[in-house]
């Protein structure tokens, strides 16, 4: 089963995919990630990058259709979690392309609703675990006091993004409304949308997701 998660920034598709490597042997692919390792590893492409991701601005389509197509390569294991791909309707249409080539299919695109007061508030109190990547918030889910990271219980370091700051979000917000949205109308059209509610507990919307997967 392969699927995309939908949303804006903050919606929480990084944390809703690793409930699904965790529980169905999927695995994640995120654009995401995947810029930022290239982006630490110092790479030419790395270079690139950087500057467009702490703008909050959309890497190129060509860059990230390439990081898509060379992971789809690998092993799929139980299927494949889009996770902030695609991003433009190029990238949409290049998606199912290369799902095609390899005698793939899209089964369910999932869009995950909030809305933006709590996007906001979400990413600007957000940092995770740079051992095992754990998602902690400052309100709801505070770092422990002894640095030890509750998931992988090792003394950690705990990160915040260069991107999650109050200007480039405005811009990755800005980014999502012009240039991904469109692709609500679009897997509607193809009749491939399901939508979930994703303001709720972590838990609620981690069960919306299997009830759309398991129908
Ligand atoms: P978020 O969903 O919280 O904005 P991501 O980790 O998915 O965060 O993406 C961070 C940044 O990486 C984006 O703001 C953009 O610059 C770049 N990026 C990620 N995926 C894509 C993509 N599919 N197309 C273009 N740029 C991307």
């Amino acid at each position: 089963m392969n699927i995309i998660l939908l949303g804006p920034p903050g919606a929480g598709k990084g944390t809703q995919a690793r409930f699904l490597v965790d529980e169905r042997n999927m695995i994640q692919l995120s654009t995401g990630d995947m810029l930022r390792e290239a982006k630490d590893s110092g790479t030419e492409m790395g270079n690139i990058v950087a500057d467009v991701m702490a703008k909050g601005e959309l890497v190129t389509d060509e860059i990230v259709i390439g990081l898509i197509r060379e992971k789809l390569q690998g092993d799929k294991q139980g299927g494949v979690i889009f996770d902030g791909f695609p991003r433009t309707l190029a990238q949409a249409d290049a998606l199912a392309t290369l799902l095609d080539d390899c005698g793939e299919t899209l089964d369910a695109v999932i869009e995950m609703q909030v809305d933006d007061e709590a996007l906001v508030d979400r990413i600007t109190a957000r940092s995770t675990c740079g051992n095992c990547g754990e998602v902690y918030n400052d309100h709801t889910k505070p770092i422990p006091d002894d640095g030890v990271c509750t998931n992988c219980c090792e003394k950690a370091e705990f990160k915040r993004r260069a991107d999650d700051n109050a200007d480039s979000l405005k811009q990755r917000l800005m980014e999502y409304y012009k240039k991904t949205s469109p692709l609500l109308g679009y897997y509607y059209a193809k009749g491939q949308l399901r939508s979930v509610d994703g303001l709720g507990e972590m838990a609620d919307v981690k069960a919306a997701i299997a009830r759309v997967l398991d129908a």
